[in-house]
């Protein structure tokens, strides 16, 4: 199974950790390219397109900030850093 998985990096220690992750490319790409573009409000046609190219409702929203706690207990800033192709064996 392949996944996208969405990376962030943190201001204040370097530590990394994923956010969400789909499933299709092509809906990791259009994620990030509205995160890059702040995310603004689709129209209803803009989003019935979305929903039919990704089979998947223009509901999940990655942004470019969230915080990161790090491990000697501080909190930090971390940076959307972009997403990975990740391909897992398959579980039966
Ligand atoms: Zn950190």
């Amino acid at each position: 199974m392949t996944e996208y998985r969405f990376i962030y990096k943190c201001r204040l220690c370097g530590g990394t950790n994923e956010s969400t992750c789909v499933s299709k490319e092509g809906t990791a790409q259009g994620l990030l390219t509205l995160a890059c573009l702040g995310n603004p409000p689709l129209s209803a046609q803009i989003a019935n397109e979305w929903h039919e190219a990704y089979s998947n409702p223009y509901q999940e929203k990655i942004e470019l900030l969230t915080t990161h706690i790090c491990q000697d207990g501080q909190m930090g800033v971390a940076d959307l850093q972009g997403y990975k192709k990740v391909t897992t064996e398959e579980e039966i």
